[in-house]
């Protein structure tokens, strides 16, 4: 019998790495996670992939044939497999992430940013199955957003389309790690929630059990923990964090006219606290020809393993279209 094919789907983040052998429906056949060693260059981290693959992959070969490779990664680009200024990643100004991987496997490769790889898992094996128009909004240690349209990641003209986050909630507001002033990202990671509970603090003169922190110490986590016990301090910055959130979801509907909105990641697990604002701003702030029409959902996928299935999803779609070869010639040039 011949064998069944299998991908690789590689997740790369900033403190770890995480990869599956994927069959065709999302199931893994091994999942693991290990440190990406983020001050190591990338050829380091794409070998020991490889080695770990090929010690794990021996017992399935009989059955199982791999027949490519997808990755998500922080500012890789599409178009080109080149990821560009890595936030925590010590990797230089661009390092050809996709030619590493090609190298390494000899097999068809494609490259996105984790948000777009979050979007491809959501469609191909979470809660947008079937949906055309959607757009996926990641809530973590920065704010990523990837878009759908008529069925198809919007990729844009350069390969970074979707930078939801860094658009502009103030232009005199906070700074962001971008270097610009005032970006949704500010507000609505989890850095920013614990920076709208230090200004909460200064404004208000209420009891809280989060003013036993600084800004050093204080997560997302606490932030939540507090307002589950009713902490008023910490409910206010889950609702400023919704509304700004909300505001600026109803200017992207504006732009694609989604059928839902999916948040995605950390601070999307606290659930309500975070949905009820956001859903609340979303409809007040849109024009009244999509008003009722736009869903915000949870994610289908498990936290642990979406952006991996994600990136799964990615090489699986190219795959079956023939469209893993863009620009391969160029990042096939040493
Ligand atoms: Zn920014």
């Amino acid at each position: 019998m011949a064998p069944s094919p299998v991908v690789l789907g590689i997740d790369i983040g900033g403190t770890t790495t995480s990869f599956a052998i994927v069959e065709r429906d999302g199931k893994c056949l091994v999942q693991e996670v290990h440190p990406t060693r983020a001050e190591e260059p990338a050829s380091r981290l794409v070998s020991r992939i490889s080695e770990r693959f090929r010690e794990v992959f021996p017992p399935f070969s009989e059955t199982y044939a791999l027949t490519g490779v997808g990755i998500g990664a922080p500012n890789a680009n599409y178009y080109t497999g080149i990821v560009e200024h890595p936030p925590n990643l010590n990797w230089g100004p661009s390092v050809n992430l996709a030619g590493l991987f090609r190298d390494a496997f000899a097999l068809p490769v494609a490259v996105t940013n984790d948000a777009n790889a979050a979007a491809i898992g959501e469609m191909e094996f979470g809660a947008a199955r079937g949906m055309r128009h959607f757009i996926v909004i990641t809530l973590g240690t920065g704010v990523g957003s990837g878009i759908v349209v008529n069925g198809e990641i919007l990729y844009g003209a350069d390969g970074f389309a979707g930078e939801i986050g860094h658009t502009v909630v103030d232009p005199q507001g906070r700074r962001c790690a971008c270097g610009k002033r005032g970006c949704l990202e500010a507000y609505a990671s989890a850095a920013g929630l614990c920076r709208t509970v230090m200004t909460l603090l200064a404004d208000q003169m209420d009891d809280s059990e989060l003013r036993r922190f600084s800004i050093r110490d204080l997560t997302a986590r606490d932030v939540f923990e507090a307002a589950s016990r009713g902490d008023e301090i910490a409910r206010d910055a889950f609702r400023e964090t919704g509304r700004i959130l909300g505001m600026k979801l109803a200017d992207a509907v504006a732009f694609t006219s989604p059928e839902a909105i999916f948040l995605f990641g950390g601070l999307a697990a606290a659930g309500e606290l975070l949905f009820e604002p956001t859903r609340r701003s979303l409809e007040a702030h849109l024009l009244n020809i999509y008003r009722g029409k736009v869903r915000l959902l949870a994610s289908g996928l498990r936290d642990g393993n979406a952006a991996v299935l994600g990136a799964a999803a990615l090489i699986w779609r190219e795959l079956e279209t023939g469209a893993s070869h863009h620009d391969s010639e160029l990042s096939f040039i040493p």
